[in-house]
């Protein structure tokens, strides 16, 4: 069976030799007793000529698309002016000697020869046939870039000292803010165990066992509401280091990150990355996680409206809220319509702006709807802003994160809008200061901003109960290109500091101990300080691929619906699996 080489491997080179070839047939073409295959493999594609006629070439006119064969034969220099430059192969080819077919294949239900562009296929039937759609080179290319990606993590980290260990995947709740996915315990009826959101509180208590510098390629699971660039099971690469300091942690990653992006993309990237404290990327960008590569950066307008008589921009600033600007100027003011206008609106709303403003800049005055309510004052300020005629202003008035956030979506639409030019390369940015907790709209609660185990800047621990919206966190954020690819913190790791953000967090000792008992225990016995990050490895493979969606980089990804087309998961459960466990079904939905 051995092959002598793989069918991307062959070169001028190699004329005269005889080589043995396995591989998938990507294409034949029998040109009357000649006839000609691409054979395929992982490594690339190579042309064989076979003599239907000669003995040993026995089904060569039979052959189909998708055949795997072995093919022995040797390589020669193809004519000069049949070379082709589209193949890295393409200066030869190999007359086949002899040809074994290994096994036939039925037509695909859909071409995977380069004939058809993927995008072209309904994506439902590429993944239901997703080890068909694998054998394109372009889908298999983001997996052997993951899988470059992994290996460089692993040399990296095993040369820093860090040590790899699995944690387990049927456990208790690790809350991250999303829904658990939940095992029913067949020994334990009525119990279940929850598939991790993440391996937190067991790398945490690594570093209590001292493991000192911990990683992970680790599974982990969240039943979120899905989103386009979301997936139920995702991999992260999940670190924990002791005795370390923010800096540390920063540091650390973006050499790691240098060092992945080098030996799986060979591009250097330059450090030390950029950082930008929460408040800042909102105000700017309306983002916490902004893709700094294009400008259109917001105004901050609080001083501009504080006395202003227009109630709908006051009145929001009198409540503690904000206004914020988007400065359009020639040519892109030009480009925006008011239905343009309409339609940025809609995704002003979509994240809780009641409307969006604007004004026009006419003459030595503004037109637009709210123009009329604007003051001497204001007017000239805006003027400063929007000196040009046909200048455009919009603005959201609102609570700060949803006038911030709300603008910030208008100026990405913006971007695609305009075909802003994008700077190239790697834009690789921390966001860091964030707040430890946020008022949690439907309860009137707080919730955590990272998770309950983030270490409250030591400064701002007597404001816990005092003001806790005013604590920060010593955590971090890592964005790629206007992607969150990464996020950590420092961890409390004292078990009174640890109560005390439970009992912020509205939970109560009995609460907290039935859930995190075990996990406040562990704090009783020594402790070190520790700290960590995990990376969305799917997400950053799928920015350093070019890809456009996450399932492109996972082998089985599951659709938008969480549903894998394969093996056509989740499937009902038969009875007798459901007695076992004790669990009726109310309602069964077909
Ligand atoms: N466990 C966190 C997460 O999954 C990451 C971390 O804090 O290290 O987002």
């Amino acid at each position: 069976m051995r092959r002598t080489h793989t069918c991307g491997a062959l070169r001028a080179e190699h004329d005269g030799l005889s080589v043995t070839l396995l591989g998938w047939v990507n294409r034949a073409r029998d040109l009357g007793g000649l006839v000609f295959v691409d054979l395929r493999d992982r490594t690339g594609m190579i042309q064989v000529v076979m003599d239907a006629a000669a003995d040993t070439i026995v089904g060569a006119d039979a052959l189909r698309s998708e055949w795997v064969v072995r093919i022995e034969g040797r390589v020669r220099l193809r004519p000069v002016e049949q070379r082709s430059a589209r193949l890295a192969t393409g200066d030869v080819e190999v007359e086949a000697t002899v040809l074994t077919v290994l096994s036939e294949a039925d037509t695909p239900p859909f071409p995977v020869d380069g004939s058809v562009d993927a995008a072209d296929v309904n994506e439902e039937l590429r993944l239901k046939h997703r080890y068909l759609d694998l054998r394109r080179p372009e889908a298999m290319a983001p997996l052997l870039l993951r899988h470059r990606v992994i290996k460089a993590i692993w040399e990296f980290l095993d040369r820093e000292d860090f040590v790899q260990v699995e944690t387990p995947l049927l456990t208790r709740s690790t809350p991250e803010g999303a829904r658990d996915f939940l095992v029913p315990a067949r020994a334990r009826p009525g119990h279940v165990y929850a598939l991790p959101q993440s391996p937190q509180l067991f790398k945490q208590m690594l570093m209590m066992a001292g493991v000192e510098r911990y990683f992970q390629i680790a599974r982990c699971f969240r039943d979120e509401d899905l989103r386009a660039d979301r997936q139920p099971d995702f991999t992260q690469l999940d670190i924990e280091m002791s005795f370390v300091d923010q800096d540390d942690v920063l540091e650390l990653n973006e050499r790691l990150m240098h060092h992945v992006v080098r030996a799986a993309t060979g591009t250097e990237i330059s450090l030390p990355f950029a950082r930008l404290p929460y408040r800042d990327a909102m105000d700017r960008y309306g983002s916490d996680k902004p893709d700094v590569r294009f400008g259109l950066e917001l105004a901050v307008l609080d001083d501009v409206f504080a006395a202003s008589a227009f109630n709908a921009f006051r009145a929001p600033l009198d409540a503690g809220g904000a206004v914020r600007g988007l400065v359009l100027r020639a040519p892109h003011a030009g480009a925006v319509s008011r239905k343009t206008i309409e339609e940025l609106e809609a995704h002003a709303k979509q994240h809780g702006a009641k409307g969006l403003a604007w004004v026009r800049r006419a003459g030595d005055a503004f037109s637009g709807p709210i123009s009329k309510f604007l003051g001497d004052g204001e007017m000239v300020a805006l003027a400063a802003l929007a000196p040009d005629e046909g200048d455009l202003i919009l603005f959201v008035a609102d609570r700060w994160s949803v006038a911030c956030t709300a603008l910030g979506a208008v100026r990405t639409h913006l971007r695609s809008l305009l075909d802003l030019p994008i700077a190239p390369g790697h834009a690789f940015l921390w966001v860091t200061d964030f707040p430890l907790l946020d008022r949690d709209e439907a309860s009137g609660g707080w919730t955590y901003m990272h998770h309950p185990f983030t270490r409250p800047e030591d400064d701002d621990l007597p404001l816990l109960e005092r003001d806790p919206g005013a604590v920060r966190a010593v955590a971090y954020d890592l964005v790629l290109n206007g992607h969150e690819i990464g996020g950590g913190s420092l961890r409390i790791h004292r078990l009174d500091v640890q109560r005390r953000m439970f009992a912020a967090l509205g939970m109560d000792d009995a609460e907290a101990r039935e859930r995190f008992g075990f996990f406040l225990e562990a704090l009783r016995f020594g402790a070190p300080p520790h700290g960590g990050i995990a990376w969305g490895l799917d997400r950053l493979v799928m920015l350093l691929a070019g890809a456009r969606s996450l399932r492109e980089v996972i082998a089985f990804p599951k659709n938008q619906r969480g549903v894998d087309p394969l093996t056509d998961a989740p499937a009902s459960a038969n009875r007798a699996q459901l007695d076992e466990l004790g669990l009726t079904v109310r309602e069964r939905v077909s």
